[in-house]
């Protein structure tokens, strides 16, 4: 039988869980192409979770499984919207999953937010872990990417700003706030066995913050943290957790066991008080910036109360503290953007479907689905995704067995088309080049590996010509 050809854009842990959802069926055979615009695979996994996580990053060793089976092929370098359009991937395979994530950031709208020093948490993320649209080549060569959200940073940039701050607001109660608290102020001993960049760890070997001040406009009782990853920060090294008694009003109200956990970390941290470390995270709830103050830089940012009103909407409730700020980091949340040719709903920043089913002008388009950020906005930890795929690739089978989907193409035709245009993508042997590279890099300085930060070392190490 004839195998089912079906292109993943994307392979981040969405993409890469729906080609190992399509490889475990025995129902029909496959013959699957994980496309990506980098050079080298597993999405978030390498770019968002952070460096002192490594037993979540290693979560890369089970997507490297599912994308060196033999009925699996993965496309490296290969921007679907720059090489080729989606209708003209579509013209080659059977089925396309868009898994492509949510790459952008979402903003306060407050004034201020422009000033040097007013960042994103997501372009930090990618800074820290190395992405090489922050790290450009030192030639200045960027990828051109015209569909790309442009990274406000670069590596100079937040090198800069990183080593000149003393004082940090992050905005938001997330883990991806969580995340880039511990980076800030996480003493270097602990960074440099992680797998960062040696430039991003000689950054952070220059910081000198002191403090980081995280806000949330909601209670102790409304954070998105995850409780074991609210609990690292208590065990961080020379760093005092404060947590101002005016916010400290554990609200009875609180629902959910996650909350009620949170709680309780929150609660231990305001009765242990003071430990008399030189760095310091301050806890500020019911607390929202209005205004970032600056001349040019960033200096302080003006923030008001807030309150839950009797109609349950957040509102003013008087003046808040005035922080200083050299660095502020906006954590409220990841973005989804649209790529051309693909259904897109621009006030949910996501593609439109049911059941992953993607909806084209009011119906089901047929060969088109979805799964993972795209598909159900910036949620979930990483193996959410794995029953978000299941759940698609579902849709995409129960296609197959009624009839709706038929297996025309075959599985040469993208790679001919691509020849066709001169691109040679990077397959899965150069990932393994570049692996044992950054293994190699990372022993010899006592670690376990180190990232290649730039695409040009990306593309040395996989000995693979760059375009
Ligand atoms: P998130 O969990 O949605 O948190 C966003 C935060 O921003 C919320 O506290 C939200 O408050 C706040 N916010 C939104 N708009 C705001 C505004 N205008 N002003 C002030 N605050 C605002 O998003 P995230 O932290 O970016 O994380 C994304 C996903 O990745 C989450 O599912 C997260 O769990 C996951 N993740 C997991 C890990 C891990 O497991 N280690 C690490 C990183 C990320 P409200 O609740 O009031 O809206």
């Amino acid at each position: 039988m004839r195998p089912y050809v079906v292109a993943i854009i994307g392979s981040g842990p969405s993409g890469i869980y729906a080609a190992e959802a399509l490889c475990q069926q025995t129902d029909v055979p496959v013959a699957v192409a994980v496309l990506d615009r980098l050079p080298v695979p597993f999405g978030l996994v390498r770019y968002g979770v952070a460096p002192d996580h490594p037993s979540i990053r290693s979560i890369r060793n089970i997507l490297e499984r599912t994308l060196s089976r033999p009925e699996v092929r993965f496309y490296g370098d290969v921007s679907v919207g720059r090489d080729l359009t989606v209708e003209e991937l579509r013209g080659t395979v059977d089925a396309v999953i868009y898994a492509y994530g949510a790459a952008s950031d979402r903003r306060l709208g407050i004034p201020g937010e422009e000033l040097d020093g007013s960042i994103a948490a997501a372009e930090l993320v990618a800074w820290y872990c190395g992405h090489p649209d922050v790290h450009p080549d030192l030639d200045g060569a960027a990828a051109d990417e015209p569909d790309q959200p442009v990274p406000a940073i670069d590596a100079a940039a937040a090198t800069r700003l990183v080593g000149s701050t003393r004082s940090a607001v992050v905005v938001g109660v997330g883990n991806v706030a969580l995340d880039v608290v511990r980076i800030l102020i996480r003493p270097t001993e602990d960074l440099a066995r992680t797998d960062m960049a040696e430039e991003v760890l000689k950054a952070l070997d220059g910081r000198a913050v002191t403090d980081v001040h995280v806000l949330g406009r909601r209670g102790p009782a409304h954070t998105s943290f995850t409780t074991k990853e609210l609990r690292e920060l208590g065990d961080l090294d020379g760093v005092d957790i404060v947590i101002d008694p005016f916010d400290h009003d554990l609200d009875p109200a609180a629902v959910g066991k996650v909350a009620l956990r949170n709680l309780g970390v929150l609660s231990d941290w305001a009765e242990r008080g003071s430990r008399g470390a030189d760095r310091r995270i301050h806890f500020h709830f019911w607390t929202r910036p209005t205004t970032l103050v600056g001349d040019g830089r960033v200096h302080s940012v003006i923030t008001e109360r807030t309150m839950i009103d009797s109609t349950g909407t957040l509102v003013a409730d008087g003046p808040g503290p005035e922080l200083p700020a050299d660095l502020v980091v906006r954590s409220v949340g990841y973005r989804g953007t649209a790529l051309p040719g693909v259904p897109y709903d621009e006030g949910k920043a996501r593609v439109p479907h049911a059941e992953g089913r993607v909806i084209r002008d009011g119906s089901f388009a047929t060969g088109e689905y979805v799964t993972g950020w795209i598909k159900r906005g910036p949620t979930g930890v990483i193996g959410t995704n794995k029953s978000d795929a299941v759940e698609t690739v579902t849709s995409l089978l129960t296609d197959i067995a009624d009839g709706e989907l038929t297996a025309r193409h075959n599985p040469d035709e993208l790679g001919r088309l691509l020849a066709g245009r001169g691109i040679d993508p990077l397959g899965m042997g150069d990932w393994r080049r570049i692996d044992a590279a950054e293994i190699a890099r990372g022993q010899s300085q006592g670690r376990d590996r180190a990232t290649l930060a730039h695409r040009s070392d990306l593309f040395a190490a996989a000995e693979h010509e760059d375009r």
